[in-house]
């Protein structure tokens, strides 16, 4: 503000200045006029002389010399000491500016000359034209006349000198005043660019500390913050009441809201990523390790050992003791195996009863075997324990011609190796196995198109009445005659058709031919269709089956349809199924439980679903002779169809000694080798017991 008062005053002089210039320019005109005047005044004195001494000699005067006097005089009379307008502006200015010349006010010092001075010429004025007159007319009356026209001319005289001087003070009074003036106006402009300077040095300084500085340092803070650290440092510039106070305070806030949400995504990862049960890395967690370990291994040499876990009996164990019990055994589980890993190892819980371990070592199997020799130890000391834990181990060791994606199904099917080998034992997956896969996925592959290609045709096999063994009608039991390979068991290739989805054109398929073939039997018999979990995905199968019974001309009550209890009952599409299953005993066909007895909760099972017939597993039939569990299971299943008035049937008969049992228990009807095997049976063909 001071800057720009000083500046503008600076200015303002200048202005000043510039119209004091004026003013001198004035003075010195009228200095000049003077000049002129005081030329035509000696022009005039001159002329006079020449023409009084002419007169005075009484010679007569010539023409010329009287008219350049005469001249002379007129000009003289035209006295420009009357002052112009600008003249008397610029004294009337003088006034204003109040100068003086010692003491007395200039203007009117120059006023009081300049009318001192036009009297004095106005009087010699009148004087010369009366010494003219006189020479021309009475050269006499020179004479006399000659001491008033000396004093005029030294009145004149002193009156321009005086005038003279006060000009030329005027002049120099201004021209003091100017500069001291304009003196001033530098001054004033070069201090106000000096304060101007000072305020823009002094602004910046505060600006920097003020405002650069705290911004800086909350700029720095995010960016620490946001690199993950420091989050618990002090944001400066809280406490401030101005527009950087909001902005640290929203930082403050930021930050806060940040380490929430940071906070909150650690426990999402870790829900994520764990098993809420056990506090174990979950299945998402083991495979994203197991890609990386493999990555690494193939740099560093070493090997990855997968060891594929699942606790025996745990639905046994779920039915005893319950949820809890079943809990509480999966927690025993979990702390045993990260007791006997090392810290590197990792254990997984997949899901259910199913664990797993991934060890990295430079020594395998080496380190495998020493794992597992801990693990059954370990396990063999919970032997006194309530419940008891047994574990199925199944162990791949990474190798460079493995599939590295392989790794934990090769690792799976080699537990399941373990469990059908008597469970609570372990097993490698070696080149036996090995070949299995080979082949398993070389059969998956020529699968596909067997249809097409007329590799696959049906057996039936016989279902007689237990006591009269008269045939009741035929299950038709799916063949493949693969080109190189022969004949290809059901038991392996079927699975194979499921996991690829395969099974429900084959299952279509099968439906298809074997109606048309009981199509041509006596109207008596009863066709039996076999179908598979997998099936019961196609959500309109109980209609496309019943489609085809119609297009067959096939009674709907002549159709059994054999499940399995885990493809219906346990499966995933549970409710799909049992919908499908209660369709067609809409219809007037028949549900019958294959496999009775293998499956868990069985009786469970039953009250949810009305069978229509029980099938008693081939596994007790064939072995109830020389086992007596497996005896009493059988004669069990049967009661319990008489106690739920559901017929029951008994496969895998082979010998009399079977049947008379099974006779005795009240068995209702029977299949198998004894009275039938499977065979093909051509379309046109009527087969009639
Ligand atoms: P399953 O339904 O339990 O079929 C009975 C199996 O026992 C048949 O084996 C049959 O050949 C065999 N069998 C019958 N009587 C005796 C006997 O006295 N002694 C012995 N040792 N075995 C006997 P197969 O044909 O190998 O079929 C195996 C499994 O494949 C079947 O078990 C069934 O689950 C499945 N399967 C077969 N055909 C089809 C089909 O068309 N669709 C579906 N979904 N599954 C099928
Ligand atoms: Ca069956
Ligand atoms: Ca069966």
């Amino acid at each position: 503000m001071l800057a720009l008062v000083l500046l503008s005053g600076g200015v303002l002089t200048v202005d000043d200045v510039r119209a004091e210039n004026d003013r001198v320019q004035q003075l010195s005109r009228m200095l000049a006029a003077e000049e002129e005047h005081d030329q035509v005044q000696q022009v005039l004195r001159l002329g006079l002389g020449e023409v009084t001494r002419i007169a005075e000699r009484g010679q007569p005067v010539p023409a010329a010399a009287r008219a350049r006097t005469e001249d002379a005089l007129r000009r003289f009379a035209q006295d420009p000491g009357v002052m112009s307008v600008e003249a008397l502006a610029a004294l009337h200015r003088l006034d204003h500016d109040r100068l003086t010349d010692g003491g007395e006010p200039l203007a009117r010092a120059v006023r009081t000359a300049m009318t001192e001075r036009r009297a004095a010429a106005a009087r010699f004025a009148a004087i010369g034209g009366d010494l003219l007159r006189t020479a021309l007319t009475d050269p006499a009356g020179i004479k006399p006349r000659m001491p008033g026209f000396l004093a005029g001319l030294k009145r004149l005289e002193h009156a321009r000198s005086e005038l003279r001087l006060r000009l030329v003070r005027g002049i120099d009074v201004e021209v003091s005043h100017n500069a001291r003036k304009m003196q001033r106006s530098i001054d004033r402009v070069l201090l106000g660019g000096a304060v101007l300077l000072l305020v823009i040095l002094l602004l910046a300084t505060w600006l920097r500390r003020r405002v650069i500085v705290p911004i800086a340092e909350i700029a720095d803070r995010l960016r620490q913050f946001n690199a993950g650290q420091d989050a618990s440092a002090v944001v400066p510039g809280l406490d401030r009441r101005d527009e950087l106070g909001e902005l640290a305070r929203g930082l403050a806030e930021y930050r806060h809201a940040m380490v929430e949400r940071r906070e909150a995504e650690r426990r999402v990862a870790f829900l994520a990523h764990h098993d809420m049960l056990t506090g174990l890395p979950n299945r998402l967690m083991f495979e994203e390790r197991l890609a990386h370990e493999l990555a690494r291994s193939r740099r560093t040499g070493e090997r990855v050992a997968v060891f594929a876990i699942d606790l025996d009996e745990f639905k046994a164990i779920n039915d005893r003791f319950g949820h809890a019990g079943g809990d509480s055994a999966l927690k025993r589980a979990a702390s045993l195996l990260s007791k006997t890993v090392r810290t590197d190892d990792l254990v997984a819980r997949l899901g259910g009863d199913e664990f797993a371990i991934i060890q990295v070592a430079r020594d395998q199997p080496r380190a495998a075997e020493a794992l597992l020799a801990r693990l059954f130890d370990a396990l063999a000391r919970t032997a006194q324990d309530e419940i008891a834990l047994r574990m199925s181990v199944g162990v791949a060791v990474s190798a460079p011609d493995l599939a590295f994606e392989e790794l934990y199904n090769l690792a799976d099917m080699a537990m399941y190796r373990a469990k059908s080998e008597g469970r609570n034992t372990a097993r490698f997956f070696d080149d036996g196995l090995k070949e299995e896969v080979r082949l398993r996925w070389r059969l998956a592959h020529d699968l596909e198109g067997a249809i097409e290609r007329g590799e696959m045709y049906l057996a039936y096999q016989p279902i007689a009445d237990a006591d009269t063994l008269r045939v009741e009608g035929y299950e038709a039991l799916l063949r493949w005659s693969h080109p190189e390979l022969g004949e290809i068991s059901p038991e392996l290739f079927i699975p194979l058709a499921e996991s690829s989805g395969g099974i429900g054109a084959i299952g279509l398929w099968v439906a298809d031919r074997a109606m048309a073939t009981a199509a041509r039997w006596n109207r008596g018999l009863s066709l039996a269709l076999n179908l598979s979990a997998i099936q019961f995905r196609h959500d309109r199968l109980a209609q496309s089956l019943l489609a085809l019974a119609d297009r067959h001309g096939i009674a709907p009550s002549r159709l059994e349809f054999e499940v399995t209890e885990s493809a219906t009952l346990l499966g995933v599409n549970r409710t799909a199924a049992l919908t499908a299953l209660r369709a067609l005993q809409d219809a007037g066909a028949r549900v019958v439980m294959d496999d009775f007895g293998t499956g868990h909760s069985s009786l469970g099972n039953l009250r949810e679903f009305r069978f229509d017939k029980l099938k008693i597993d081939r596994s007790f039939v064939m072995s109830m002779l020389d086992h007596a569990p497996s005896a009493s299971i059988v004669r069990s299943i049967i009661a319990l169809g008489h106690s739920l008035g559901v017929p029951v049937v008994a496969e895998g008969v082979e010998g009399r000694e079977e049947l008379a049992a099974l006779r005795a228990s009240g068995c209702h009807q029977v299949q198998g080798y004894l009275i039938g095997h499977p065979a093909r049976m051509a379309e046109e063909r009527c087969t009639v017991a």
